[in-house]
């Protein structure tokens, strides 16, 4: 292992005249705007991460606009970033910083990993960037380059690899520069040591690196054992009343997509009469007049093509399902909204129903299908 001081001073000697000092949370620097950022980056990068924290921070500039702010409003900011968790910790730490530590993120890595969101990584990188305190971070581009550097064999996801990735970070983080380092290592991570093809030629500590040194970069970091993910298929049953507005439902507060507005489901056709009736609304279209009951049958339903949207975890394929609906009484409830489809207002919507209510062949669509259903009436 190189001496601790020169792999942190190669770094701070680069850092100074190629690190990113432009991003905007690097401009005054506050704790709050530390926090919020490391939150955003975590699994996303950068250039993604710039537009929604600039629309974050003008709608909630400090943590007691965040902590007051309706979580609705929150996730409604977050949509399209993913991994909604993140918005619904950040509010709930919001809360717990206004209420318990005066509107004072702690100070302390310890009391700050007590926190909703927030890992070993992140309290370290808000530690040492906000208060240039000596405190290790391990985030995916740490992970990546300390790999790479000191040729360490194991996917890093694995407890015994991340335990030896902690003891070199701890180990070669300065005592002194303690943000400038940080910011540092997290840039190179993003800049130079990428995920593929890395720029080994222009990189401070490449006279150091051991996989450079053996020609085995691309080896490094040691892939993540394949895993087949499971599949779940689900019906989304887009609904549109006769102003052509489209029914939300908002989902259960944990889970995936915990708080966001998307479309009532159900897992197989059978099951759509029943969501109405729970719903309260009775389907309109296609009405197949051979049918005792008069209710649309089965085959009857306008069915979109079936997408994919992959989890962490499993893939999820929906299969929309269009319906002309009338309400047989006035929906109660915070738990359900109509929505006009090309403005659907401040709602958190999972990214798969932003995209559907977006496109504008829906309101055709449903202009044919009203057709259809004032035609059968
Ligand atoms: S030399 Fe290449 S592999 Fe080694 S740390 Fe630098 S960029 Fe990464």
């Amino acid at each position: 292992m190189v001496k601790n001081a020169d792999f942190a001073n190669k770094l701070l000697g680069w850092y100074d005249q190629h690190g990113r000092a432009d991003l905007p949370w690097r401009q005054h620097i506050t704790p709050y705007r530390v926090w919020i950022s490391e939150i955003m980056l975590q699994q996303t990068q950068v250039n993604t991460v710039l537009p929604y924290f600039k629309r974050f921070e003008e709608r909630f500039p400090d943590i007691y606009t965040l902590a007051h702010a309706p979580l609705d409003g929150v996730l409604h900011l977050w949509t399209g970033l993913g991994y909604y968790a993140r918005a619904r910790n950040l509010h709930k730490t919001a809360n717990i910083v206004c209420t318990e530590f005066a509107g004072k993120l702690p100070e302390d890595p310890e009391q700050l990993q007590q926190l909703p969101g927030i890992g070993r990584s992140t309290a370290g990188a808000i530690c040492a960037i906000a208060h240039d305190q000596p405190r290790a971070i391990l985030d995916g581009n740490v992970k990546r380059v300390l790999s790479r550097h000191y040729a360490i064999e194991g996917w890093p996801g694995q407890s015994t690899i991340q335990k030896q990735l902690w003891q070199i970070s701890e180990a070669i983080t300065p005592e002194s520069r303690c943000a400038d380092y940080t910011q540092a290592i997290m840039d190179l991570g993003a800049t130079l040591c990428t995920r593929s093809k890395p720029n080994c030629t222009a990189c401070p500590v490449q006279p150091s690196c051991q996989s450079y040194s053996n020609d085995a970069v691309n080896q490094y970091p040691t892939r993540k054992p394949k895993k087949i993910l499971p599949t779940r298929k689900t019906f989304f049953l887009v609904m549109a009343d006769d102003r052509g507005h489209i029914l939300l439902q908002k989902r259960p507060p944990v889970g995936i997509w915990g708080g966001l507005w998307s479309f009532p489901e159900c897992e197989n056709q059978s099951e759509i009469q029943e969501v109405c009736a729970q719903l309260d609304v009775t389907p309109l279209d296609t009405l197949d007049t051979s049918n005792q009951k008069n209710q649309p049958t089965t085959n009857d339903y306008q069915y979109g093509d079936e997408q994919r949207h992959t989890f962490s975890h499993y893939h999820l394929d929906y299969t929309p399902i269009y319906l002309s609906v009338t309400l047989k009484s006035q929906i109660a409830g915070q738990q359900m909204t109509w929505v006009a489809a090309d403005c659907p207002g401040k709602l958190g919507l999972p990214r798969p129903v932003e995209k559907m209510l977006s496109d504008m062949c829906l309101n055709n669509l449903f202009d044919s299908i009203n057709k259809n259903a004032n035609t059968a009436n």
